[in-house]
């Protein structure tokens, strides 16, 4: 740990029976924006199974061809992006008056309701861009709430080292007794990276009925005898009886690991817009066509 506001967890989160890993996906390959090369981890394929989760990308090139274009202006309604920068530096513009460099462990985290237009650019010709970008459902009464916009620094994000040497940040969500950046009461999501070494640990407890996943980016890991490999995604089992996850690293491994209540609503998607009926898309589209979402 190189954060200078480090802690070291010392209350124990103990899991006396481990979700079991429900299958393993290795999403899509696709390109986004002006051409942005990424994989898309959690397609719509899974959006009632991982309910309130919408979807998952993983960026990570050293080519500047695969990231350069970036995501010029789009909108967005009914529901909330955060974007995950591992490395790189991009920048962020929209039309309620936001704007910000997101940098190497940053993270943003922008809640649409009911309509941004944003842009999403680069600001690096050259060298590694890697991350994330998760997008989260909102409660139905939530959807057209006005916009919410937040940038942290990553030596603004919470993190704590377990004794067993496992570095954990804290996104959303508490985790050990550690308070996250951001909390959210509909959907109680939980966001962590998890950098564990070879041969270690880490126990996370879960409400039995929240939906659950992690994402390997780094290394490789196990959970309950089943191995997760690199730039996996390993669907946790709503398991009977389970009261948690147990992660153990095979190798130096690090992992997002994500869960929520879900909201048990309709979803209907179109594009960017993420709402409950079909009416709602269509007025949606109306309301960006008629410049009412900037
Ligand atoms: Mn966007």
């Amino acid at each position: 740990m190189t954060q200078p506001d480090a802690t070291t967890a010392t209350i124990s989160a103990p899991v006396q029976r481990s979700r079991h890993v429900e299958g393993l996906v290795c999403g899509q390959p696709t390109t986004d924006g002006a051409g942005v090369r990424l994989r898309r981890v959690l397609t719509q394929h899974w959006q009632h199974r991982l309910d309130p989760f919408l979807m998952l990308d993983a960026f990570g090139s050293d080519k500047p061809d695969d990231y350069i274009a970036g995501f010029p202006e789009h909108p967005h309604r009914g529901f909330e992006t955060v974007t995950y920068m591992i490395a790189g530096r991009m920048l962020h513009r929209d039309s309620a008056g936001h704007e910000g460099l997101l940098e190497n462990g940053g993270v943003q985290w922008m809640t649409a309701g009911r309509g941004v237009v944003h842009a999403e650019i680069p600001q690096q010709e050259e060298g590694v861009m890697e991350g994330f970008q998760l997008w989260l459902n909102l409660p139905a009464r939530d959807k057209l709430c006005p916009p919410w916009y937040r940038d942290f620094k990553a030596a603004e994000l919470p993190r704590f080292t377990t004794t067993a040497g496992v570095d954990v940040t804290v996104i959303a969500g508490s985790s050990h007794g550690v308070a996250g950046a951001v909390s959210r009461d509909a959907t109680e999501v939980l966001y962590l990276d998890v950098h564990l070494p070879a041969g270690r640990a880490f126990a996370q407890p879960l409400p039995a009925e929240h939906n659950a996943f992690l994402y390997v980016y780094r290394g490789e890991l196990s959970v309950a005898g089943q191995t997760v490999p690199t730039d996996r995604m390993a669907v946790l089992a709503n398991t009977p009886g389970a009261d948690g996850v147990v992660i153990e690293a095979t190798a130096d491994a690090r992992v997002l690991l994500l869960s929520a209540r879900p909201l048990r609503e309709p979803i209907v998607q179109y594009g960017p817009f993420v709402m409950n009926t079909r009416d709602e898309i269509v007025q949606a589209v109306e309301d960006f066509q008629a410049g009412r979402l900037g």
